[in-house]
């Protein structure tokens, strides 16, 4: 979080992050926040109390807050997502470990579950991050290139065209023509062109979905 596009975030106070420790509002003297699980089994459970405790005591200064939980069983995270939840205030991500959350604290907090996606971490930190990355480099501003986010893969349902930059040519593979003719028609009808024949090579979930959408 002190790194690149999400340190210069919270330097120009675009973005503030807060990190709060479930074991802070444990209250037994060891501070416990995870258990054995009922019924057996490998592992260990991350707790409802201190868990309840931290959110609720969150909302009591940020009342408004999202609340998301990071959980492999969560609906899988995209752009659009990143785009909605750039509207909000504040996000309070929940981040697992172990096993994962005592079931109770959804049917309590109720918070969006997201997966980023189908694979297990060990935890939701690195998962949380992915979503601050990709909320922080929307925010008007925060990159250097305003525009740059616009034209990015599934901004508009497609993946990016291909992007070239000197030299123009390199080991007998030279750059398209078209790029070089200087024709900013042209220039956009062959990223378009090339965007939908990526998309549909690579992608032809996004493809169909983009076709419907028109259609
Ligand atoms: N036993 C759980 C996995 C626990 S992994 C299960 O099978 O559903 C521990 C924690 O890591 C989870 O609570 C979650 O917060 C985080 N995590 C792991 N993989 C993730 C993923 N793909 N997306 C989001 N969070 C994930």
């Amino acid at each position: 979080m002190s790194e690149s596009i999400i340190r210069i975030a919270q330097e120009k106070k675009y973005l503030e992050i807060r990190t709060v420790n479930f074991r802070s509002y444990a209250d037994d003297k060891h501070k416990t926040t995870d258990d054995r699980p009922f019924g057996g089994g490998p592992g260990m459970v991350l707790k409802v109390e201190p868990i309840v405790k931290a959110v609720e005591e969150i909302k009591k200064e940020f009342p408004q807050a999202k609340c998301i939980a990071l959980s492999p069983q969560g609906q899988p995270f995209q752009q659009a997502q990143a785009v909605e939840w750039k509207q909000e205030e504040d996000i309070i991500l929940l981040c697992g470990r172990y096993e994962g959350f005592d079931e109770r604290i959804f049917d309590i907090l109720k918070p969006i579950e997201v997966s980023i996606g189908d694979y297990v971490l060990t935890g939701g930190e690195i998962p949380a991050m992915v979503i601050i990355e990709s909320i922080t480099r929307l925010i008007p501003g925060v990159l250097g290139c305003e525009e740059s986010f616009k034209e990015d893969s599934f901004a508009d349902g497609l993946l990016d065209h291909p992007q070239y930059t000197r030299p123009p040519e390199f080991r007998g593979l030279a750059v398209p023509e078209v790029l070089l003719s200087g024709d900013h028609q042209k220039i956009k009808d062959w990223r378009r062109d090339k965007s939908l024949e990526k998309t549909k090579l690579k992608r032809q979930d996004l493809f169909d979905k983009q076709r419907e959408s028109n259609e």
